[in-house]
């Protein structure tokens, strides 16, 4: 259909259906790439050209005709396939995610940003699921795939993703989570408990107290509640609990018939998710009837940004094993979601074996990341540029997250020659100062970081592909789910 064109259509991206065709093609200076429509143009926006095709921007509007048209790009709910979450700061790396994932039979979730990433990035819920698609378009992806509103915290935060058209819900009731109850006293829990809002959880003390001052046998795993344990459960997560409550009640009404799944996640809090926690905050959400298909815990030991497992491995390997077990018991309904999750080679297959496949894999900053590793290959100078930049940044950057770099064990970039700067990519603390302060790199070096990395889209797709068929290989199940349960 295009041959005859003299522009570079990008093959993998040609569909036709209903007698219509659909196309991108790569613009030079500045590079860009633009939609190509042969047939019914009607509706899109752009600039009708002499052979009759239209030639339009990748603009929002056509992103939406585009979906109306070609069905598979619009997101959809995953279940419990096993998946993973790519998040991509820039919004350029999805076809590197779509060759990485291939040939796996993991779900992907494409568009997966959340409202702390937003706001850094300046970017909108609405331009982080555009940006998805056009990569899932770009790679001739037509399974079916998920967007992410990710941490989401608020009730206001709801309505934007749900405008936008997002699937997969992750709440982050963590600003609820109370963590001191780790260390009340008796009397102090016990004031705690009395004043949970109750009505949210549509519950009171004395049948929480029925329902839980128990023990229960898991099969092979026991858990008793003592009154003690109960009681830090309640005061830990009630609140938590609740508002989660209210956010799926808002998120039920902005929805309306359209279909969602939720996650929730409570990784980003101050203390460990005992495995009677848990038990606690599984059974409550299925009581309140949240649709969650995932379930963040924090787990013993730290998953820290951008490297690997930090503790005892084997702890952890009999921590997950206790995960699972409760999921079980719950039917196997959800998945166990692994946030900051990239770089935990050690963790996937402890959690792959012990869940039977029932994992969530969410990475947020490694594809920027590849994007560091290439300019420091690609173009060193502003790759240095970008380094001292963010050493200097580091400090203030990194409040809002889980990492221990320090800047002290790091070179600024005088001291490098440009044979070592590929290598920080490598490196503990220049990964984790690199990872957080992202937005503040991309408010000042965000256009000429997109530049370098426009010119060099295979080689950036290279990286991504490369970078993720490591985190995926161990997420190939040997036999299907049903099987092996
Ligand atoms: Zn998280």
């Amino acid at each position: 259909m295009f041959e005859k064109l003299s522009l570079p259509v990008i093959k993998e991206s040609i569909v036709t259906i209903n007698g219509t065709t659909y196309a991108l093609a790569t613009i030079a200076s500045p590079t860009r790439n633009q939609l190509l429509v042969a047939g019914n143009v009607e509706g899109f926006e752009g600039k009708i050209r002499d052979d009759g095709t239209l030639l339009g921007p990748l603009s929002a509007e056509n992103a939406r005709l585009l979906r109306q048209r070609l069905p598979w790009l619009q997101p959809v709910v995953l279940g419990l396939q096993t998946s993973a979450g790519f998040g991509d700061r820039l919004g350029i790396a999805t076809p590197g995610h779509v060759r990485a994932i291939r040939p796996t039979n993991v779900a992907p979730i494409f568009a997966q940003q959340s409202v702390r990433e937003n706001t850094r990035t300046g970017r909108s819920p609405q331009e982080v699921l555009d940006d998805a698609m056009w990569g899932a378009f770009q790679a001739g992806w037509y399974a079916p795939w998920g967007a992410d509103a990710d941490h989401m915290k608020t009730l206001a935060d709801i309505e934007p993703f749900v405008a936008a058209g997002y699937t997969f819900y992750t709440i982050d009731p963590g600003d609820y989570v109370d963590d001191a109850a780790e260390t009340d006293d008796d009397a102090t829990l016990a004031a705690k408990v009395a004043a949970l809002p109750w009505n949210d959880l549509q519950s009171s003390l004395q049948q929480a107290t029925e329902r839980y001052l128990k023990r229960f046998d898991l099969g092979d795993l026991s858990l008793a509640f003592d009154e003690h344990t109960l009681h830090k459960a309640l005061a830990k997560y009630g609140g938590a609990l609740a508002h989660t409550a209210r956010m799926t009640q808002r998120l039920k009404e902005l929805s309306g018939r359209r279909p969602f799944e939720m996650e929730i996640s409570v990784d980003e809090t101050g203390t460990t998710t005992t495995l009677l926690e848990h038990f606690y905050i599984a059974s409550e959400l299925q009581r309140l009837n949240v649709p969650f298909v995932s379930l963040a815990p924090r787990f013993v030991g730290r998953f820290e940004k951008g490297v690997g497992y930090i503790g005892d491995l084997e702890e952890l390997e009999r921590n997950i094993a206790g995960h699972a077990s409760i999921m079980r018991f719950f039917g196997n309904t959800y998945k166990l979601s692994l946030h900051t999750g990239s770089d935990k080679f050690e963790v996937y297959p402890l959690a792959m074996r012990h869940t039977a496949g029932l994992v969530h894999l969410k990475t947020a900053g490694t594809s920027y990341l590849e994007a560091l590793r290439l300019l420091a290959s690609y173009d060193t100078t502003l790759f240095r540029s970008i380094w001292d930049f963010a050493r200097s940044r580091y400090e203030i950057d990194r409040k809002t997250y889980h990492v221990s770099a320090s800047l002290e064990r790091t070179e600024p970039a005088s001291n490098l020659t440009d044979e070592q700067l590929p290598d920080l990519l490598n490196q503990f603390d220049a990964r984790q100062v690199l990872h957080v302060t992202f937005g503040s790199v991309l408010d000042t070096f965000g256009p000429r970081l997109r530049q370098v990395l426009l010119t060099n889209l295979p080689a950036y797709y290279d990286y991504i592909q490369r970078h993720f068929e490591r985190h995926l290989k161990d997420f190939q199940k040997g036999e299907t789910l049903s099987g092996s349960l």
